[in-house]
């Protein structure tokens, strides 16, 4: 059901928060439009929106980042001025940044209490900050060694940090944005066990996500914006996903992946202890042994940093490494002292890179540029042994962004001003289409809206009932988990483990992500 946003529950205390009427401008992007949003006091409050729909605007505005053009805020029912960050902490507001920021080779000790009173290197505030700290973890399962550099510590522990250093401000209200793309399955449970631990004792949440199951799990209320715009708040348990994708997106949307079972054919490729040393001397890929076969997705699953993207660079050709690797029954040179990025697309072996700001897109080029890029070479774009045939990229061009839905449908665009989903299905239409044996494609939907997650999953499953091998590599458990036929799990350069998506769930993949030894199998995808 979608309540008024004015209306109903609130009625009885002050919302801890109440913004009315804020807008924010950059320029020609109004990032915020006429914004009303309640915020109940001891409620976890969730806010979802789109990529660039102007959530972390509003948070800004609210932590005092940036200044809205016009509106009001209200913490406790009263009118305050957030004209700076130190106004949001005296105002009980504490964020926890998505970036965090914290000192890398001080302690958990030295961060918590840096910038608050006392200075990070007295003593006495050191001791009554350790005392604290103690308090807080016991209240609230938030446990960090004090004395550990910061630098030594998981991502997931820096975070209770950064919460820890709210916390120790005394902020009743924490705003979190996007908390969880960076933890395990693990790690965000136990974060949210934090969150209700915090909500119990009548601390105030807001939580940002584009993730529907985290609003449906730990939220009691959810507001959906949509380019700059509040459309609707609603109460969690009263919702669905499907109602909320609907009102992220402005029209129906299919969540679910519908596909037939695989067909797996004979192995595309092959690769036998595939290692690579970056230029550090360390070790990223320790010895994994992989196998696609034809008409199968591959997932590879894992924590952002685990190897994932130095497995798809090295089968691109885009690094060197060690090993064998054979591409239809064909040796291939790992040491690229023969082979590079264009003899591997050459051997029907296409890239999406996760990168694709990187790696995928010329920017400031057009969008019919863009398409050609990596390919001018095929005899299709050549006009004769020297000149290349504009004309018939621009027309091949066309029917690309015709097929692949890229908004605007205007190959003259840059590749630059088109939105991040719009990006991606240049770069996917141009891989796709060349009609690769392999497609390598790394997080395909990061920073795209549902509607192009649809049509991209849509794309993915068509290409492999074509026949054709997919790596799949995804920071997304759920996106891992429906779209692939086999799952592996890399953590630390290795391959943990493979797992059968119908027999598997996110806590078991979960637990190899983190790196928990399986002893079943012997780290051999094959
Ligand atoms: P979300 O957090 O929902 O993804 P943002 O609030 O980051 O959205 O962005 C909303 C819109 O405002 C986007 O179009 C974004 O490009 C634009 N925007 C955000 N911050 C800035 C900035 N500092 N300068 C210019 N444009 C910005
Ligand atoms: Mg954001």
């Amino acid at each position: 059901m979608v309540a008024d946003v004015t209306g109903g529950a609130a009625a009885d205390a002050a919302p801890a928060i109440e913004l009315r009427g804020i807008s924010k401008a950059f320029g020609p992007v109004q990032a915020n439009k006429d914004i009303n949003i309640r915020v109940r006091k001891g409620t976890i409050h969730g806010i979802i929106g789109e990529n660039g729909a102007g959530k972390s605007t509003l948070m800004s505005i609210l932590y005092g980042f940036y200044k809205a053009d016009s509106g009001d805020i209200l913490i406790d029912g009263k009118p305050t001025q957030i004209t700076d960050s130190l106004a949001a902490i005296r105002a009980g507001i504490g964020m926890v940044f998505q970036h965090f920021k914290l000192v890398e080779n001080f302690t958990v000790l030295e961060n918590v209490i840096l910038g608050a009173e006392g200075g990070a290197l007295l003593t006495p505030s050191k001791a009554k900050a350790r005392r604290l700290l103690t308090q807080l973890a016991a209240d609230y399962e938030l446990h960090v060694e004090p004395d550990a550099l910061i630098e030594d510590l998981s991502v997931g522990h820096q975070q209770r940090v950064e919460i820890l250093k709210a916390l120790y401000r005394e902020a009743n209200i924490l705003i979190l944005d996007e908390p969880t793309g960076v933890l395990t399955p693990a790690e965000a449970d136990h974060l949210f066990r934090i969150l209700r631990g915090l909500k119990e004792q009548g601390k105030t949440i807001i939580l940002i996500t584009h993730k529907l199951r985290e609003i449906m799990d730990v939220t009691d209320e959810v507001s959906v914006m949509r380019r700059g715009e509040m459309v609707a708040t609603v109460t969690t348990a009263e919702t669905s996903p499907t109602e909320l994708a609907e009102l992220m997106v402005g029209r129906k949307v299919l969540l679910e992946v519908h596909k037939t079972p695989a067909q797996p054919g004979d192995v595309v490729l092959a690769g036998r202890g595939l290692r690579v040393v970056d230029k550090h001397g360390i070790e990223r890929l320790r010895g994994i042994d992989i196998d696609i076969r034809a008409g199968e997705i591959l997932g590879v699953a894992g924590v952002a940093g685990n190897g994932q993207s130095v497995l798809l660079e090295l089968l691109a050709g885009m690094i060197p490494g060690t090993g064998t690797l054979t591409m239809n029954g064909e040796a291939l040179d790992l040491s690229l002292k023969r082979d590079n990025a264009r003899t591997r697309r050459e051997d029907s072996i296409a890239h999406v890179h996760e990168d694709r700001h990187r790696c995928g897109l010329i920017l400031d080029f057009m969008a019919w540029e863009n398409i050609a890029f990596g390919y001018h070479h095929v005899p299709e774009y050549q006009k004769n042994a020297l000149l290349m045939d504009n004309h018939a990229i621009l027309e091949d061009a066309k029917g690309k962004i015709d097929r692949f839905d890229v908004r605007p449908p205007n190959p003259m665009l840059t590749a630059e001003s088109f939105s991040g989903g719009n990006q991606q299905k240049i770069v996917l239409a141009r891989e796709i289409e060349r009609n690769p044996d392999l497609l390598l494609v790394g997080q395909p939907t990061r920073g795209v809206d549902i509607g192009a997650i649809e049509f991209i999953h849509k794309r993915l499953i068509e290409l492999r009932d074509q026949g054709k091998a997919i790596l799949l590599v995804s920071v997304e458990l759920d996106e891992i988990l429906s779209l692939s036929d086999r799952i592996v799990v890399m953590f630390d350069g290795r391959i943990m483990g493979e797992r059968d998506p119908e027999k598997t769930d996110a806590r078991e993949l979960g637990l190899l992500m983190a790196g928990v030894t399986d002893d079943s199998v012997t780290g051999d995808a094959a």
